[in-house]
């Protein structure tokens, strides 16, 4: 290889190192992209649909009336629900699972449900170790609305203007 040759490569080479060592300088001032999960969380759009939880009204009655839409509208079948009527001639649930593996997502269950009373929540962090912690019951889900009550609420506000 003549000498000519042999300098051009390594001119490309120190070429290559000084623009990559351009490059890394410039980012390495900038905002960072990547975030440190799970101590830092990043945003999610009020649409999120993640866990699904049941509410109630401030004064801590049931909002669902039992009609059953959400279970009908249920694609995968995952909605299972057992109702009565109150003495009040109101209808309740007394029964009202949710099999998490098999639902989809897909959000037809809020959708149908006349009175938000069923939702998909924000959150998405609810791995289990065992298929059996998958088998949503009643406490569960309203225990889930409980907790996520305010972020729903908000979230169902945020989202309101484009319905
Ligand atoms: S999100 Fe879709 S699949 Fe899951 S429970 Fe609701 S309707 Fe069924
Ligand atoms: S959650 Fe909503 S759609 Fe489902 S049974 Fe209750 S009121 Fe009806």
């Amino acid at each position: 290889m003549g000498y000519k040759l042999k300098y051009f490569l390594k001119y490309l080479l120190w070429l290559d190192f000084f623009k990559a060592s351009g490059l890394a300088f410039k980012y390495f001032f900038k905002k960072k992209a990547t975030i440190n999960y799970p101590y830092e969380k990043g945003r999610i759009s009020p649409r999120f649909r993640g866990e699904h939880a049941l509410r109630r009204y401030a004064n801590g009655e049931e909002r669902c009336i039992a009609c059953k839409l959400c279970e009908a509208i249920c694609p995968a079948q995952a909605i299972v629900i057992d109702a009565e009527v109150r003495e009040d001639g109101s209808r309740k649930t007394t029964r009202y699972d949710i099999d998490m593996t098999k639902c989809i997502y897909c959000g037809f269950c809020q959708e149908a449900c006349p009175v938000d009373a069923i939702v998909e929540g924000p959150n998405f962090e609810f791995a289990t170790e065992t298929r059996e912690e998958l088998f949503y019951t009643k406490e569960k889900l309203l225990e889930n609305g409980d907790k996520w009550e305010n972020a729903i609420s908000e979230n169902i506000k945020l989202d309101a203007p484009y319905k």
